[in-house]
């Protein structure tokens, strides 16, 4: 049967379509997102936009999420240190 939502032929025995859409319930359910990791992340967000993301997009992105990891981890070592009373 075709997805009315994205036109894509699902096998008669399929209950939703790839994008989300229920045939059983005749709507758009949540959609099947692999779960990834967050090195993956920006890959993913390259793939999801349809297009190649440049080498130093992919790059700024990957640095972006180390930031905020380390920002994290500094953040999280000062209120462990404060806590201890280090
Ligand atoms: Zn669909």
């Amino acid at each position: 049967m075709e997805c009315p939502q994205c036109k894509l032929i699902n096998p008669e025995s399929a209950a939703c379509c790839d994008c989300g859409y229920s045939f059983l319930s005749g709507k758009m359910e949540i959609p099947h997102v692999p779960v990834v990791s967050a090195s993956k992340l920006p890959d993913a967000l390259g793939a999801a936009s349809g297009r190649k993301t440049p080498f130093l997009a992919k790059l700024g992105l990957v640095l972006a999420w180390g930031v905020v990891a380390a920002g994290c981890a500094v953040l999280l070592l000062s209120l462990l240190l404060k806590y201890w009373g280090l």
